[in-house]
């Protein structure tokens, strides 16, 4: 499976869901989540020709770029910070395996992190992201279709975990209280981005 193979079918499913998105955005922000997403998918679909020959690393790096001059909001620096912290990992690295997978993840955290300083449990897409990336540290001893289910199953549930929760980072923590009972925006796109990936990696 080619990573822009994956890569363009996230694209497809931004389209899709980009009212969806945009619709949990109007709840708890300020109604552009699905917009965002749509408009730096668009140009990254527009640039495909140009992504062909790059190697993994490069090929994030431009995604990374791209993500982050068009998507615009928090959204995109996020995305995009967290595919340059993946292309510095993925440099030099011909072959993609378990431990490589887990390595990226990690290494994509951190950059997420390092830009928008979420913790756990502060109503954002790392709620999505974390216990996908624990499920797949945990389980990596698993066949590999049953480990994407699992990762898959545990993004969802991190997903939906969000709507509990009291926003502490982003435009929903202005909110306060009311933006409790409410999905949000960042962990759904986060989860439909995961689940896209399980779904291709599978076959
Ligand atoms: P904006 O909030 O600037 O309008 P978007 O609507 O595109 O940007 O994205 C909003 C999403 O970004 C939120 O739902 C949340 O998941 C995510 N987000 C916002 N701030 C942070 C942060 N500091 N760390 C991680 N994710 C964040
Ligand atoms: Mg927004």
């Amino acid at each position: 499976m080619e990573i822009l193979e994956i890569i363009d079918s996230i694209a497809d499913v931004i389209f899709e869901n980009k009212d969806y998105l945009t619709e949990l955005d109007r709840a708890i922000g300020d109604s552009d989540h699905g917009v965002n997403l749509a408009r730096g998918f668009k140009k990254v679909k527009e640039e495909k020709e140009n992504l062909e020959s790059l190697n993994a690393s490069d090929l994030f790096n431009k995604v990374a770029m791209i993500l982050i001059s068009n998507v615009g909001g928090a959204s995109g620096a996020i995305y995009g910070t967290g595919l340059m912290k993946g292309a510095q990992y993925l440099k030099g690295k011909e072959k993609i395996g378990i431990d490589e997978a887990i390595g990226l993840s990690q290494a994509m955290i951190d950059g997420m992190v390092m830009r928008g300083k979420a913790l756990a449990g502060e109503k954002t897409m790392l709620d999505t992201i974390y216990p996908a990336v624990e499920t797949l540290i945990n389980k990596k001893e698993l066949k590999l279709n049953d480990l994407l289910v699992e990762v898959e199953e545990s993004s969802k549930v991190g997903m939906e975990s969000t709507k509990d929760m009291l926003a502490k980072k982003g435009r929903a923590s202005y909110l306060g209280e009311r933006s409790v009972g409410h999905i949000d925006p960042g962990a759904m796109s986060s989860y439909l981005i995961i689940k896209t990936i399980c779904e291709k990696l599978r076959g």
